[in-house]
């Protein structure tokens, strides 16, 4: 077992109540680290510390600022290896997905790495003798709450920006698993970040709660939970700090009779249980078209029984356990809802296997003949649950699809582009993927319609969120404005 410290102001750290938690192996219910249990007096300290780092860290040219983002993927490229085993022994997700998000990480700080010398103002045509200007200026300090489903890449996305725009920043993964994101700030100093730019601090919400409220803080960037995300956006209004909210989602996974029939099941399957169900953006309603409905769900229900549940640390693992006792539970409770709700076509408990019964496993559950109206088509159970729902016509499929106060991610299904791209224009959803459920790449926005979210990331955008614009005019002429 490993104990670690939090880094503030370029020093390892405890807390200074002495307090630490235990992070847990989810595959084997085993503590494998301690670590700072942060309150606010030690966020206090970080966010002291980014303020006076953003000072000079603001006069660092965007080329330097490219260069530590360029230094920062190269480091997690040659580290790679070693910190997806920790990923994986930290979170539960199979190591081929980890490795898959590490590789994710570089990628996000390569792009940032270029588009800082790229982020530029704009010269305005005005009516006057005048240069009217919009230039962009760094937010100041950023406050980023981390979840606990891409542990590290969560974090990239908010730090690669941050970093991009020349905003300092307190970092605080999630309680469940805040390793890799605590083993890779050791590189932060060598790669070229001065002191104090990035501080993370560890904690559940007595760590995150004082950094909403604290009134040096100017922007929150949180992932996490629609509930969370509700207390966040009204603890921040007592200082009108900038927020920008990525939440959860209950996205649809719409399937037309006329869809190729071998990439749909795969679609659905690896929509709803890839990385355990735990994904935001998780395709967890399976909306399916009558006259190939009993197919499908025949198809999917054999297919998903032959999922290799197991430790992450084994290659052939397509399903570690979930990241928590408490998540455990909690989708057990919905596999429960489920079987009073709907029909079980698979699943619905925890595996039999004597050697899985250690760690947090829980089966691929397959619930059909689900109305749109029952708590498991409703509320996010981010696990892997999927609920088979049918439907009659293109219309019909609109309205259940949309029927939900999410907004994150849809997906349409079918060999018909004008049915696809009229599908397109009605989602309600920040990301709608055709004949795809999933890919997500650092070049394309991210974020939710409705009750899923508020702002972007990735992208141009993503740096935006880090932005402020100011704007300068420029008199041009030489003489007094004549008025009085
Ligand atoms: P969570 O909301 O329970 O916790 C998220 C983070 O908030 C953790 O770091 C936690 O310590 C912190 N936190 C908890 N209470 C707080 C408070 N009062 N003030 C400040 N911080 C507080 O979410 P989770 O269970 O870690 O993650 C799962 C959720 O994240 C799901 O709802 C999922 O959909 C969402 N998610 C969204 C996206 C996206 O891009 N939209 C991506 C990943 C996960």
């Amino acid at each position: 077992m490993q104990g670690y410290r939090m880094l503030i102001d370029g020093e390892w750290v405890d807390a200074q109540s002495g307090k630490t938690f235990d992070v847990m192996d989810p595959a084997r219910d085993e503590v494998v680290a301690k670590v700072p249990d942060a309150g606010p007096a030690d966020v206090d300290k970080a966010v002291k510390a980014a303020r006076r780092a953003f000072e000079g860290w603001r006069e660092v040219t965007a080329q330097e600022r490219g260069r530590v983002l360029f230094r920062l993927a190269q480091k997690m490229r040659d580290e790679l290896p070693r910190l997806a085993e920790l990923e994986t022994r930290n979170s539960g997700k199979p190591i081929v997905e980890s490795e898959f998000d590490l590789a994710d990480v570089a990628t996000c700080f390569e792009y940032y790495g270029g588009l800082a010398t790229k982020l530029h103002g704009e010269v305005l045509n005005v009516p006057d003798n005048a240069l009217s200007l919009a230039i962009r200026e760094p937010l100041g300090v950023a406050g980023q709450i981390i979840p606990w489903n891409y542990p590290l890449l969560m974090a990239a996305w908010k730090l690669a920006p941050a970093i991009c725009a020349g905003c300092s920043m307190v970092i605080k993964p999630a309680e469940q698993t805040p390793l890799t994101l605590l083993e890779f700030a050791k590189f932060f100093e060598e790669c070229g970040l001065p002191k104090g730019v990035v501080n993370v601090i560890t904690g559940g919400e007595t760590a995150g709660a004082p950094l909403v409220a604290h009134k040096d803080v100017d922007k929150i960037a949180f992932t996490g939970s629609m509930e969370v995300g509700k207390l966040i956006m009204r603890s921040a209004a007592d200082t009108l700090k900038k927020v920008s909210l990525e939440l959860g989602g209950k996205s649809p996974n719409i399937f037309f009779a006329d869809a190729d029939f071998e990439s749909a099941v795969d679609g659905a399957l690896f929509g709803v249980f890839i990385n355990q169900g735990e994904v935001c953006s998780a395709g967890s309603r399976v909306l399916v078209e009558r006259p190939i409905y009993q197919k499908m769900l025949d198809a999917m229900v054999e297919k998903a029984k032959r999922i290799k549940l197991g430790n992450g640390m084994e290659r052939e693992t397509k399903m570690g356990p979930v990241v928590s006792r408490e998540q455990m539970e909690r989708v057990m409770r919905y596999q429960e809802i489920g079987k009073k709700e709907a029909k079980v076509a698979v699943g619905g408990g925890r595996p039999k296997d004597g050697a899985l019964q250690m760690g947090y496993y829980v089966e691929p559950t397959i619930f059909y003949d689900v109305d749109n109206s029952a708590t498991i088509a409703r509320e996010e159970i981010f696990g892997p649950v999927m609920s088979v729902i049918p439907f009659d016509s293109e219309a019909d499929a609109l309205r259940i699809a949309n029927d939900t106060p999410y907004g994150l991610a849809a997906a349409v299904w079918s060999r018909d582009i004008f049915k696809c791209l009229r599908a397109v224009k009605k989602l309600e959803a920040g990301i709608v993927w055709v004949n795809h459920m999933q890919p997500t790449y650092v070049e394309a926005p991210w974020g939710g319609y409705k009750m899923s979210g508020i702002g972007r990331e990735l992208g141009p955008w993503g740096a935006e969120e880090y932005l402020q614009v100011k704007q300068v005019h420029i008199n041009l002429n030489e003489q007094p404005i004549g008025w009085y």
